[in-house]
């Protein structure tokens, strides 16, 4: 039994005219996530019994139940099942999230996973909208635009604190699982790289390229979800891109990949570098997990994920890195990059790789402790991560250089970062 879903039952306007845009401080009735409120998406397939199609369950406190102005914990959990369901579907309907809720005029969203932001605005709550609307949109739109692989979906929109606090760790496991998976594929070993473009719509000359070594800067797609997604949808935003010649193979530059970016800019960017934050970075876009930023005087990187919101040795806080390099341009000594990105072998391998880490901030060493151990162990410096400042010693780069001499951190007898 197929569901036709034609109108989206929701009392706003709906459509990529309102993705773009944002809701200000002032306009805020109810803001969830983007580090200031625990928060999560899921979606997870399910056993074609457990699925009620359609449902849609608010556990927690709603719109009518708070103040303008107020904030809530939340975490959207979508269950799909169906004959042709499979889990590596799960971060591509997963994905779809941060447009779909965009589209609802008054709704503003940004980010993915477990640092997903919702700002619900006053003018949207006049006309009715509640959080149950968000899964109404999901629901219906997850039928349209992905019917061919599921039957049915549920939503649960949890914004009860404690239920949300236990939500978290377990999105928070999906995503290391789906992260592992590439484990072990190498960019030398395949032909093929995918592109994605789904973030065009907010910046309209940015694509990604996505190898198995450099997963998507958002964080939520790597190479195989990218497969996976161009299997589902072959005219989709995920393109395979035969590499071509290799150029320049230190910093990772292939013709093929170059002709698909020049074509997929609109003739804005004719080249970008895989392993490189120096010459050529690739393109970001706003959703980045992570941006990192040569610091000169320290002959090395710093980087900071977006959940960090204090000042960073760049003299730039995230958002403020953000704001200036987001907008889909290669910008030379800036990059985005996902967070488990930091962790891949060729995190700018070109410019010397991990040892030209000098600074994160301390929360996100901790998320990443236990891979950053190992690749510790693997550049042959064990006690690696101990030598990453973090604010903790300094956000100045004069605090941190004299952190980096005291703990002998091998980036300052490197060959100077800028050549
Ligand atoms: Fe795709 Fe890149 Fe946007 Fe992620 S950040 S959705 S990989 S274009
Ligand atoms: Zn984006």
């Amino acid at each position: 039994l197929k569901v036709a879903v034609t109108e989206i039952p929701i009392p706003v306007s709906y459509g990529p005219a309102f993705e773009g845009e944002r809701v200000r401080k002032d306009d805020v009735y109810l803001e969830c996530g983007g580090g200031k409120t625990p928060c999560c998406e899921l979606v997870q397939i399910a056993d074609m019994s457990e699925v009620e199609d359609g449902r849609v369950e608010v556990i927690g406190p709603d719109i009518k139940d708070v103040k303008p102005g107020s904030r809530l914990p939340l975490a959207v959990v979508v269950q799909v099942a169906g004959r042709k369901m499979q889990e590596d579907y799960e971060p591509i309907l997963e994905r779809q999230i941060h447009h779909l809720v965009n589209y609802a005029q008054g709704i503003m969203h940004i980010g993915q996973r477990d640092i997903a932001w919702y700002r619900i605005g006053k003018q949207a709550v006049e006309k009715g909208f509640t959080l149950e609307h968000i899964g109404k949109i999901l629901h219906a739109k997850y039928h349209q635009d992905f019917g061919a692989i599921f039957d049915k979906c549920q939503v649960k929109i949890y914004t009860d604190e404690k239920k949300v606090n236990e939500m978290v760790p377990l999105a928070q496991k999906a995503y290391k699982t789906r992260d592992e998976r590439i484990e072990g594929m190498t960019d030398e070993g395949t032909e093929t790289y995918y592109s994605c473009t789904l973030c065009q719509s907010f910046a309209p000359t940015h694509v990604c390229v996505i190898s198995p070594e450099r997963t998507g800067l958002c964080g939520a797609y790597n190479w195989l979800d990218c497969k996976a997604s161009f299997e589902i949808n072959p005219t989709g935003p995920n393109q395979p891109i035969q590499k071509g010649d290799t150029l320049d193979a230190k910093l990772g530059n292939w013709k093929g990949v170059n002709d698909f970016v020049y074509k997929a800019s609109r003739q804005s960017v004719s080249s970008y570098n895989f392993y490189s934050i120096v010459y050529d970075p690739m393109t970001t876009c706003g959703c980045c997990e992570c941006i990192a930023a040569v610091l000169p005087m320290c002959n090395g990187v710093m980087t900071v994920n977006r959940d960090y919101t204090g000042m960073t040795p760049s003299g730039m806080k995230f958002t403020t890195l953000a704001g200036t390099i987001g907008g889909g341009n290669v910008t030379p000594g800036f990059v985005g990059h996902s967070k488990y990105n930091v962790t891949q072998r060729k995190f700018i391998a070109g410019d010397g790789g991990l040892k030209r880490l000098v600074w994160m901030p301390k929360m996100f060493k901790d998320e990443i402790r236990e891979r950053l151990m190992k690749r510790g162990e693997e550049i042959g410096i064990p006690n690696f991560i101990d030598m990453i400042a973090t604010e903790e010693n300094g956000t100045t780069e004069d605090e941190i250089y004299a952190f980096l001499e005291k703990v002998g951190h091998p980036a300052l007898t490197m060959e100077s970062i800028l050549g």
